[in-house]
């Protein structure tokens, strides 16, 4: 298959948590990057010989708003890709990607109300969907549910926190797993929707983006404990 590759140079880097870097990717040669928001791109890395070894899948945690810069907010909790974005990843760092790829988007028609459910880096396409539905002045209602382990480690806290100010449909709930010092709600993502989303409604769309463990936990409550329609939910794996 002939894939379309790009270069891109990382302009910034900051951190956003204790485990987590925000990197912005300036893509070289092209003035508009066009994407849609969940979409992520596939960055070929200098890590190994066979490319399971180098390739590594991004979301992209900006919203399209045109332009040639894209957000990715990587974890340090992994292996050698994350290595590689910590230990030598530099502004003026070239990298070699492929995309945008992915079908994890907004639907076409949307629903009256969608739960985004998330942990981590999972954050980052519903990042890039929450700005693009306030931009395009969505009427409905967007539930943004975010779990890690400390606060130290929520991400892009402050932006949401101020949006549920300022956007009366946007609720934002954070749930941490470890942190006794935390005065929010404990434990996991699972028990904020089991709570709120337990009648089930037709026009209620879920979107679970992280890791298996969480997202497939997160399918058998919905389906099986619920009774949602399996239309109802899209998922997002990062492994
Ligand atoms: C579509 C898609 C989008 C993705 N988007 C992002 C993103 O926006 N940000 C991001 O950081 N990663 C994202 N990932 C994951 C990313 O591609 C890498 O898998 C990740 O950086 C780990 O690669 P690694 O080589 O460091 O570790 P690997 O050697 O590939 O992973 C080692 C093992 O560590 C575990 N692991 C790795 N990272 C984590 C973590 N953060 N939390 C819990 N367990 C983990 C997994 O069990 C994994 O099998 C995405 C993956 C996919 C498929």
């Amino acid at each position: 298959m002939a894939w379309t590759w790009y270069e891109g140079c990382i302009t910034r880097i900051e951190h956003i948590s204790v485990h987590t870097r925000r990197f912005w990717l300036e893509v070289e040669g092209v003035e508009d990057f066009a994407f849609k928001a969940g979409q992520f791109i596939t960055v070929d890395l200098p890590i190994g010989e066979k490319r399971t070894e180098r390739w590594r899948s991004y979301s992209i945690a900006n919203p399209p708003r045109g332009g040639s810069v894209l957000e990715l907010c990587i974890s340090d909790q992994g292996g050698p890709a994350s290595r590689y974005f910590f230990d030598e990843v530099k502004e003026g760092t070239g990298l070699r990607f492929k995309g945008p790829s992915g079908v994890f988007v907004l639907p076409k028609d949307l629903p009256e109300e969608i739960v985004m459910v998330c942990t981590g880096t999972g954050v980052a396409p519903f990042r890039s969907m929450i700005w693009l539905l306030y931009d395009s002045g969505y009427e409905g209602r967007v539930h943004l549910i975010f779990g890690t382990r400390f606060a130290w480690d929520i991400l892009y806290r402050r932006e949401f926190e101020v949006l549920q100010e300022d956007w009366p449909q946007f609720k934002y709930d954070v749930v941490l797993s470890r942190d006794e010092q935390w005065t929010g709600r404990k434990g996991y993502v699972h028990q904020v929707y089991l709570e709120a989303y337990g009648e089930v409604a037709p026009n209620r769309l879920f979107m679970l983006c992280g890791w298996r463990p969480m997202v497939d936990e997160a399918k058998k409550h919905l389906l099986e404990e619920l009774g949602y329609q399996a239309e109802q939910i899209k998922v997002e794996l990062y492994g």
